[in-house]
This record gives C-alpha cells, structure tokens and sequence, in this order.
C-alpha cells in the first residue's frame, strides 16, 4: 500500500533523509521511531507529500507521490494523517469538522456527510459531542474526533506522527485503544511513536531511524528481542 524506495532528501547541506526504503503492505502496522531530530516526522509527510523529496520514489496505493504530474491534494484526500497537535478547525462544532472536507473535497452531500461522521464519532465514544467546539473537549477527545475526522473520508491509509506525546498521561490510553481498535480492523497504518506497549500489540514491524537513515526495519518480535544495532538497543534500553 505504501512504498519508499530510496528516499533522500537535504536541507541545503543539511541531509534529514539518507536513502531511506520500507514498505507497508495492506492491513499492515508499521511503527517509525528512534531519537528526536531522526527524521520521523519528515519520512512520514513524504508519503502524502507533505514533505517533497529530492531523490528516491514513494508510491501510495499504486499512485507515484513523487511524480511531479500527480495531483496531490486528490492523493491527500485518500491518505488520513493525524499530527502531534490536533488540528481540528477551533471555530467549528465537532460535527461541522467532521463534515467539511467530505462535502468540500469529496463532493459528498451534507446529509450523507453528517451520517458518515457521526458513524465515527460514535465509534471513538464521543457520539454526545457533536455539538461542542474543540476547545470545550480534553485533548484526548479532540485527537478522537481528529481520528474520526480522518476516518470518515474512508482513507486508504492513516498516518500517525506521535499522536499521543502532547497529551496528559491519562489520555493517552483512550487515543490508542481506538488505534488499536483500528490496526485490529485491518486499516493500514504507518505511526510515528514511542508507545512500545502499542507497538507490541499491533505493529507487524517497526522501522527504526536515526540520522536521517533507517537504521533497522525489522519484524516486531525481531526488534524487542534482539535489536540489531546499537542504537536501537540503547534506545530500547532507554524508553522501556
Ligand atoms: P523527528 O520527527 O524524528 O524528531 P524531524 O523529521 O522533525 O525529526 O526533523 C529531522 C531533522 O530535520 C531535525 O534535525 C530538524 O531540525 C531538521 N529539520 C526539520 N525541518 C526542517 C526545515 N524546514 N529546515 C531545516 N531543517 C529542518
Ligand atoms: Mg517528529
């Protein structure tokens, strides 16, 4: 579903991403982690085109991202991603955030729009909500509602870059069970975390940076019982 073939890209002289290659197959979890400043955040914006590439290729569900001639706002509206900082619109209701861009960008008609969102609001548990502006929900619920916002444009993909870590440590937990819900589901999912009781539960593997580079992709059981690098050993040694 998602592929990096030598992906590389500079910042003047400054190279964020060395050459950087995995693959998400369908239904697949893969976890991206590794030290602050290793270029999670920027690998993952390359597979929606967040972020362009100066070499290397990224396919999405068969669509070339790094192709100049794709239109990328057509392939961003197929692949959800969900950011560190909510994002939800502060001047709408919960229900109005879930309905816009499916009426906007998908063409969706407003009542079909609202049946599909409050489908996945109720899913996250936030079903009473829908009336409420995001300031009025904890930070746990705003980053539900930016899941099921993602959700109800029925992605391809998800992409997760450290949902939880600006959260309160009692809130992260009710974000990755609907995660978790949702690997469990099949939806495949590429998540930037340090959550490695997640990683354990779902991931089919975890891709390990640092320094711009993929230092280690490995099967899940691979990379906690035996990280191959030392860097990720130390990582490991310091997180868990
Ligand atoms: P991570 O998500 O692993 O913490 P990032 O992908 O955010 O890492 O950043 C990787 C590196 O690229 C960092 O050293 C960061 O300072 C640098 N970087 C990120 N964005 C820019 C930018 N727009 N200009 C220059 N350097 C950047
Ligand atoms: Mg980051």
């Amino acid at each position: 579903m998602i592929e990096l073939q030598n992906v590389s890209k500079w910042y003047g002289q400054f190279q964020v991403l060395a050459e950087c290659s995995t693959r998400v197959g369908k239904g697949e979890v893969v976890v991206v982690c590794g030290p602050s400043g290793s270029g999670k955040s920027t690998l993952i914006k390359t597979v929606n085109g967040l972020e362009p590439v100066q070499q290397g290729v990224v396919v999405v569900d068969g669509v070339r991202v790094t192709d100049p001639k794709t239109d990328l706002q057509k392939l961003r509206a197929r692949i959800g991603m969900v950011f560190q900082n909510f994002e939800l619109f502060p001047h709408l209701s919960v229900r109005q955030n879930l309905t816009l861009a499916q009426v906007k960008v998908l063409g969706r008609s407003p009542e079909e729009a609202t049946e599909k969102g409050l489908k996945y609001l109720d899913r996250v548990g936030l079903l009473a909500h829908q009336d409420k502006y995001p300031a009025q929900l904890s930070g746990g619920q705003q980053q539900r509602v930016a899941i099921a916002r993602a959700l109800a444009m029925d992605p391809v993909a998800m992409l997760f870059d450290e949902p939880t870590s600006a959260l309160d440590p009692e809130m992260i937990n009710e974000v990755l069970d609907v995660m978790v819900g949702l690997a469990q589901d099949g939806m495949t999912m590429m998540v930037v975390t340090h959550e490695m009781g997640f990683a354990r539960k779902v991931a089919d593997r975890i891709v390990f940076m640092d320094h711009g580079r993929i230092v280690e992709d490995s099967p899940k059981d691979a990379f906690f019982t035996a990280p191959t690098s030392d860097r990720a050993r130390d990582f490991l040694a310091r997180i868990l």
